[in-house]
């Protein structure tokens, strides 16, 4: 088993630590190894001598920001001494354990200086993006020798409170409680410590659809002008929708939030024809980021309601995409979920039934809706092609190829995004455990103890950086070897809508 060390400048702080881990069955060594920079990196040649398995530092530390609150918890993204830095990429999977359990934590930069701050040095620390600071870390940093390390502090004084105030006293206690209370997830973190193996499944990420989608937004922007309104999320996930709203994008359920003459956005997943006549009614500046290939299902459905089909819609109730499809022609459609749905379906000519899918599903599931339609009503057709698209096809392809081989999957993309959570159902039905995360924050550290090749994919909605957080924070962990597993390439891409298509020449 490896051994963790966790460094801790004073007595207090050791002591805070050392009764958080008593009951860990982690291999545990508290140092307390001094205040301030000198004797931080004497210990820290003592420490690299004896060649740690991995390294913790705890302790408590100033806030220069005024939302940091004391007995908060700062887990250092990097740290930094001057002009050299050290980065500490498995920062996000720690912090995301503590706030799992209960505690205020969050990851940014923390400052190293050799002096207790003056006035108005706080302000100087903070304008450089530190969020705290303190007098050990990155002398004791070097003791790690390059080997997996973490650094953890409490706020023990803030610029509102600050260390000379007769509250340090109470600050300093909040602190070490909250030292001791996080000390317990240090062990979690210790466990998951390991090299590994990682398969990046390919095709992952943005396909055309969501790209098309979200240069639409920013060309809106771009020519309109802030604010340009978006009806639904433009995309299920949820960084592209934060990217956005920062961009000056507001997202609204319905077009009653968008005020009288204002633009908006159709998301990609489509709208019903009621809403396209409301826009048009309002005199909205409406543009149309639907995806083609939701387009295609949309004039298949009246293709087919126009000649007398009851048509089913095999997809999942409440998705925008389904309820867009649904609204093409409501009277000749029926939602079909599963092969109960099936036997529910009472057409007016048996010989009359039609079906379509919802682009983003499992091709073996849907499958098996559409043996139940064939099986009831032999006459039934489908679309001309495929109705799931090549992304989810592709991305499912990926993901099974990856699920085959590892211990675990992780599959980045938000809750409410269907393909990505397809992907999930795809790499449990291959038989490996599967989690969909929206960043490395999500990663359970107990997910990772004893996973050695661990899977990586990455929905249709899913900004491909995510997955290179994902990579970079489980090499915070050891080394990392990745490996593109790729079943497909993709080169499909969108036209863009006519109105910023004109604009966009007449701005060339
Ligand atoms: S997943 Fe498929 S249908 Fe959805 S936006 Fe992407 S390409 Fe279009």
């Amino acid at each position: 088993m490896s051994r963790l060390t966790v460094c801790a400048p004073l007595g207090v702080e050791a002591r805070a630590l050392r009764r958080g881990l008593a009951a860990s069955r982690e291999e545990v060594d508290v140092i307390r190894t001094g205040y301030g920079r000198v004797r931080a990196a004497a210990a820290a040649a003592r420490i690299a001598a004896s060649a740690p398995d991995m390294l913790a530092i705890g302790g408590v530390a100033g806030g220069l920001t005024t939302d940091e609150r004391v007995g908060d918890l700062v887990v250092a993204s990097e740290v930094r001494d001057g002009s050299k830095t050290v980065r500490c990429p498995s920062a996000p999977l720690l912090a995301g354990e503590l706030r799992r359990a209960g505690l205020a934590a969050r990851t940014g930069p923390i400052a190293t200086v050799d002096h207790l701050l003056r006035d108005g040095e706080h302000a100087q620390l903070a304008a450089t993006g530190a969020i705290a600071v303190d007098m050990e870390s990155a002398p004791l940093l070097a003791g790690a020798q390059g080997r997996p390390a973490v650094v953890l502090r409490a706020i023990s004084d803030t610029p509102d409170h600050p260390l000379a105030s007769p509250r340090i006293v109470t600050g300093g206690l909040a602190a070490l409680r909250s030292l001791r209370a996080a000390a317990p997830v240090l062990a979690q973190w210790a466990a998951a410590v390991g090299q590994r193996h990682v398969l990046l499944a390919s095709p992952r990420s943005f396909c055309a659809g969501v790209e098309r989608a979200i240069e639409i937004v920013e060309l809106a922007l771009e020519q309109h002008g802030a604010p340009v309104y978006v009806r639904k999320q433009i995309v299920h996930n949820a960084t592209v929708v934060a990217d956005l709203e920062r961009a000056g994008a507001i997202f609204v359920d319905e077009l009653s939030e968008v005020p009288d003459g204002a633009m908006v956005v159709f998301s990609a997943h489509g709208v019903s024809p009621e809403v396209r006549q409301e826009a048009a009614q309002r005199g909205l500046d409406a543009v149309d980021a639907t995806c083609p290939l939701v387009a295609k299902v949309h004039a298949e459905a009246r293709r087919f309601a126009a000649d007398g089909y009851l048509v089913a819609l095999i997809g999942h109730a409440g998705h925008e995409e389904v309820d867009g499809t649904l609204g093409e022609a409501p009277g000749a459609m029926a939602l079909v979920e599963t092969t109960a749905d099936v036997a529910r379906l009472r057409p007016a000519d048996p010989g009359k039934v039609a079906y379509l899918m919802q682009t983003t599903l499992a091709a073996d599931e849907a499958s098996g809706i559409v043996d139940a339609i064939t099986d009831r009503f032999p006459a039934a057709t489908g679309p001309g092609s495929d109705d799931i698209c090549y992304a989810t096809t592709n991305r499912q392809r990926a993901v099974r190829a990856i699920a085959a081989r590892s211990d675990l999957v992780l599959v980045a993309g938000s809750a409410n995004s269907s393909n990505s959570q397809r992907l999930v159902e795809t790499a449990e039905r291959a038989g490996t455990t599967a989690y969909l995360v929206d960043g490395p924050q999500d990663i359970q550290l107990g997910w990772l103890a004893g996973a050695s090749t661990v899977g990586v994919a990455a929905g249709a909605s899913a900004p491909p950086a995510i997955v290179g957080e994902i990579v970079a924070a489980l090499g915070g962990l050891g080394e990392v070897h990745t490996e593109d597993v790729v079943v497909a390439t993709e080169s499909i891409q969108f036209g863009l809508p006519k109105e910023l298509r004109k604009q966009t020449a007449d701005l060339g």
